[in-house]
């Protein structure tokens, strides 16, 4: 017997696509444990049909009842998911992506260590892109030209979110006084090799997520000294089990942590910290900070392409900055609408629709008193 849990939920047809010789087609699960029961209810990151198969599952390769043209702004899980569930609806799609190469933000994930593996994922949404005949451009900046050249009768945007270098954070909506010395930098920015950072590096991580951990990790591996601050008091807190692992991995690389620690400024090559407990504070050297602190979404095409094409879908971190799993989810659900009879102008439009047979509460109120 073979025991599968997670790779089976990641690709329900694991097992015939290995014995028709199908196996490019299945999804390899990533490890990300969206599924566990930590997260009940949640599904699956890479495959947003699981839990709702009532709701998708049967009907997931129906052609939609109009056939449209179709633009999906961004290259990332998002942009990949609704490209792909749109093309297998039958409709004609082109995807623009700036970078060089499909992922967006797991791309970025992959080059950390230990999470090399999640590159997978986007292998795998490229080769059905291409497999559907979705035209992908990539290194391509979608300006509202080059969108509407296109004439698309609907396009995604589905550009993601950037870190931003401010600081502010869950524990402060204040920028950090010094954020704009030229040795700040952003998780992105180290990631994508866009800046390099040397010596001894200070990283601010006030999400508690991927990463802040991440980014330490590969800073040391490129032989950096790296310290983390946070205000929580462990590493990693909102990554689940996951973050027991992640603790070894930061002791094995050599990342210190500073914990319950906030940071009160930036100086010229320093940084003062302050620790909550005590409000004990110390002033100690870097050579760089890195902000893991908060992300804010790239949606500068919604005002530019407003009024000029008729459905526009804003989805995943380019509406709101959230985890993978929202990313697919709303790519594959808004990608199902396309073409639908009932076809919503925009994400808001869908999220805030009067469901059929709703009476407001005063109606309601009345029919009681009546
Ligand atoms: S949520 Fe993540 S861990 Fe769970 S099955 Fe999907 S890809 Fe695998």
């Amino acid at each position: 017997m073979i025991g599968v849990a997670r790779g089976v939920i990641a690709e329900p047809q694991l097992v015939n696509n290995a014995l028709y010789g199908r196996e490019s087609e299945s999804r390899t699960c990533i490890a990300a444990n969206h599924c566990s029961p930590y997260n009940p209810g949640h599904g699956c990151a890479l495959n947003p049909t699981v839990a709702k198969e009532e709701r998708w599952g049967v009907r997931q390769n129906a052609k939609a009842p109009r056939s449209m043209r179709v633009v999906v702004v961004g290259g990332g899980p998002s942009g990949m998911e609704a490209a792909r569930v749109a093309a297998m609806r039958g409709h004609t799609v082109t995807l623009i992506e700036r970078r060089a190469r499909l992922g967006g933000a797991l791309a970025l994930v992959a080059r950390m260590p230990g999470r090399e593996h999640m590159h997978r994922a986007g292998d795998w949404w490229a080769h059905q892109l291409d497999r559907l005949g979705v035209e992908v451009r990539t290194a391509t900046d979608a300006d509202a030209e080059t969108i509407l050249a296109l004439a698309p009768d609907a396009v995604m945007v589905a550009t993601g979110a950037l870190y931003a270098r401010e600081g502010m954070s869950g524990f402060s909506a204040q920028p950090i006084p010094g954020w704009d010395q030229p040795f700040v930098l952003t998780p992105d920015e180290v990631l994508s090799g866009a800046r390099t950072a040397s010596g001894q590096l200070l990283i601010i991580d006030e999400e508690g997520r991927n990463a802040g951990v991440g980014t330490a990790e590969f800073l040391a591996a490129h032989g950096c000294r790296v310290t983390i601050v946070s205000s929580y008091d462990s590493a990693a807190p909102h990554m689940g089990t996951a973050r027991h692992y992640i603790g070894l991995r930061l002791r094995e690389a050599g990342v210190l942590l500073s914990l319950g620690t906030r940071v009160l400024a930036i100086g010229d090559c320093e940084v003062k910290l302050e620790l909550l407990a005590t409000g004990e504070q110390r002033t100690v050297p870097v050579d760089g900070v890195i902000m893991s602190t908060m992300r804010r979404q790239v949606d500068g095409l919604i005002d530019m392409l407003t009024g000029k094409v008729a459905y526009i879908y804003q989805i995943g971190d380019a509406l709101a900055p959230r985890s993978l799993i929202e990313a697919t989810y709303e790519g594959h659900k808004f990608a199902r609408l396309l073409g639908e009879d009932v076809m919503p102008k925009t994400v808001i439009d869908e999220l805030f629709r009067i469901a059929p047979g709703f009476r407001p509460a005063e109606t309601l109120t009345a029919i009681d008193a009546a």
